[in-house]
C-alpha cells in the first residue's frame, strides 16, 4: 500500500513594531534579562492593556498580503493556562473571531506554482522565557507581550520539501511586505508542524500529530523527513497512531512524545473584558491597502513577462529590490531590456560592490546604459570597449558617446585599415596560418585575437573575422 503525507503549519511571526503589544516597552533583541518590562507585560494585578495600533495595522496588512479577508469585527480572547513564563496566567490571543481569515499563498515548488490555503492569521502576544540552571531556574520577561502573528494553513502541504518551500515563500512575503524582519537567529519565526499520513487515494485525513516549537525551517524539514516515514512504518506494521504532541530532538534527529490527547490543555478561552473588539473602519483599511506591495512571485513573473528576462535575472531583481527598481527606471528607455539587465546585474552591481557606493549616488543618469547599448548595437564600439566605457562612466558620470569621443575609442570599421592589420598578423604567425589551412579552426580565433590586440580593441571584430577568413582562404 502506498501512503501520502498531509501537512498543515502554524507559523508564529514577530511583527515589526517598536514597542510591545499592550504596553510601551521596547523589545530590542539581546537586552539583559528583565530590562524591557513594566507592570503591564509583567502581568501585575490591576494593570490595563492598551493595543499597539501599528501591530493591528500590520496584522491587517499581513491579511491582505496573504489574500485573506480582513474581518470587520474581530476580538481578543484569553487563553488560560498556568506556567511560569506567563505571569498573568493567560495569554491574549484571538480564538473564534480572528482578524483575518481565508487566504492563500502561491509559491514556486518543483518547477510549478503551488497554492496553499491560509485558514487564518491572528494576533497574539509572546510569553517570557525560562532558563534552567544547576540549582535554580530563571525567567526573562523581555519577550512577554511582543506581538506575534499566527498564520495557520489548511492541510494542503504534501512533503517535507514543500513545507520548506512554503516557509521560505511566507518569509519572503512578510519581509517584502514590511510586516516582519523574520530574523530566525533572533527567534522571530517559530513553527508548529501538524502531520498525518493516509493511504493514497483516501479522502479522510489520517491521525494528526503535532510537532511543537520548531525554530528553523531546516529543522521543520528534517523533522518531517523523520516523522513521515515513522508514521507510515507504524501503519505498515499494522499499528495505530494516536493524536499526540511530539517534540523534535535536533541532536538525536528524532521526534518523541510530549503529551497525548488526554493530557491536552483545556485553555478555557473567553473574550478579554479589558479589550475592545477590533472593528476597522473603511478609512483605516484604505490606508493599509496603500501599504500593500507587489509580492515576490508576482514581481518575478512580471519581470519575465514585461521585459522578456530569463528567470534568473528576474530572481536577481526580486532578491535585490532596489536594483530591480533601478532596472525598471532604465528598461523603458531601451529596446533591449535584456542588455540593460546584463549591464546592471554584471557591471553595475560589481562596481557598486567594489566601491561601496549606493544606487542613490550614481553619477550617470537613466539614459546612460541605454546609450551605451545603442553604441554597441550600432557598431560604433565593440562590446569589449563598452566595458571600458562603462567603467569610465561609473567614475565620471560622463555620457558614453562623450567618453568614446574623448578617448578615441570609436570602433574601426574601415576595411582598408583592418585589412592591413590582418596582413601583418598573417605574416607574423605562419604556424597559425598553416594550422588554419590544415583545418584547425581555432587558429582563426587566435589570429583574430592578434588583430584585435594590434587595434587596441577598436577593430570591428565581425569585420576582422570576415577579412581574415577571406585572406586565409584565398
Ligand atoms: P487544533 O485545533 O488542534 O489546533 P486545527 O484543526 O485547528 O487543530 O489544525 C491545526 C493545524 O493542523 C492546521 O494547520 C491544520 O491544517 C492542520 N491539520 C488539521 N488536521 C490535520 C491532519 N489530519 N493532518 C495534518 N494536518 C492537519
Ligand atoms: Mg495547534
Ligand atoms: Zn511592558
Amino acid at each position: 500500500m502506498e501512503y501520502e503525507a498531509v501537512i498543515g503549519l502554524e507559523t508564529h511571526v514577530q511583527l515589526k513594531t517598536r514597542s510591545k503589544m499592550w504596553c510601551g516597552c521596547a523589545h530590542e533583541f539581546g537586552a539583559p534579562p528583565n530590562t524591557q518590562v513594566c507592570p503591564v507585560c509583567l502581568g501585575l494585578p490591576g494593570v490595563l492593556p492598551v493595543a499597539n495600533e501599528e501591530a493591528l495595522r500590520l496584522t491587517a496588512l499581513s491579511g491582505l498580503l496573504l489574500n485573506c479577508e480582513v474581518a470587520r469585527h474581530a476580538k481578543f480572547d484569553r487563553k488560560n493556562y498556568f506556567y511560569p513564563d506567563m505571569p498573568k496566567n493567560y495569554q491574549i490571543s484571538q480564538y473564534d473571531c480572528p482578524s483575518t481569515v481565508g487566504g492563500h499563498v502561491d509559491f514556486e515548488f518543483d518547477g510549478r506554482v503551488v497554492t496553499v490555503r491560509i485558514t487564518r492569521a491572528h494576533l497574539e502576544e509572546d510569553v517570557g522565557k525560562s532558563f534552567h540552571f544547576d540549582r535554580m531556574s530563571g525567567l526573562d520577561f523581555n519577550r512577554a507581550g511582543v506581538p506575534l502573528l499566527e498564520i495557520v494553513t489548511e492541510p494542503d502541504l504534501t512533503s517535507a520539501e514543500m513545507a520548506y518551500a512554503y516557509l521560505n515563500a511566507l518569509k519572503d512575503i512578510l519581509t517584502y511586505g514590511g510586516v516582519s524582519d523574520c530574523d530566525m537567529e533572533k527567534g522571530m519565526v517559530r513553527c508548529d508542524v501538524n502531520v498525518s499520513v493516509r493511504p493514497k487515494g483516501q479522502k479522510e485525513l489520517g491521525c494528526k500529530i503535532e510537532i511543537k516549537n520548531m525554530n528553523s525551517f531546516s529543522g521543520v524539514r528534517r523533522a518531517l523527513q523523520y516523522e513521515i516515514p515513522r508514521q507510515i512504518e507504524v501503519l505498515r506494521e499494522g499499528g495505530t497512531l494516536v493524536q499526540e504532541t511530539r517534540r523534535w530532538d535536533d541532536v538525536a534527529e528524532i521526534t518523541d512524545t510530549m503529551r497525548t490527547k488526554e493530557q491536552a490543555h483545556d485553555y478555557r478561552y473567553f473574550p478579554d473584558p479589558d479589550l475592545l473588539p477590533f472593528a476597522p473602519s473603511e478609512n483605516w483599511l484604505a490606508a493599509i491597502r496603500d501599504r500593500v506591495v507587489e509580492l515576490p512571485l508576482a514581481r518575478k513573473q512580471r519581470f519575465i513577462r514585461q521585459y522578456q528576462l530569463p528567470a534568473s535575472d528576474a530572481e536577481t531583481f526580486v532578491n535585490d529590490i532596489r536594483l530591480g527598481d533601478y532596472f525598471e527606471s532604465v528598461a523603458p528607455r531601451t529596446a533591449n531590456p535584456k542588455a540593460a539587465a546584463n549591464w546592471i546585474i554584471n557591471n553595475l552591481r560589481a562596481q557598486l560592490a567594489a566601491t561601496g557606493a549606493g544606487l542613490d549616488s550614481l553619477k550617470f543618469g537613466p539614459d546612460a546604459i541605454p546609450d551605451l547599448i545603442a553604441l554597441v548595437e550600432n557598431g560604433r564600439i565593440s562590446s569589449k570597449i563598452a566595458q571600458e566605457v562603462f567603467a569610465e562612466m561609473f567614475v565620471t558620470g560622463d555620457n558614453p558617446s562623450a567618453i568614446v569621443e574623448k578617448k578615441g575609442l570609436t570602433q574601426v570599421s574601415d576595411t582598408g585599415a583592418i585589412e592591413k592589420l590582418c596582413e601583418e598578423a598573417i605574416a607574423a604567425h605562419p604556424r597559425s596560418v598553416a594550422d588554419f589551412r590544415a583545418g584547425k579552426t581555432n587558429a582563426l580565433n587566435f589570429l583574430k585575437g592578434q588583430v584585435m590586440k594590434m587595434s587596441k580593441g577598436k577593430a570591428n571584430p565581425a569585420l576582422v573575422g570576415e577579412l581574415l577568413e577571406r585572406k586565409l582562404n584565398s
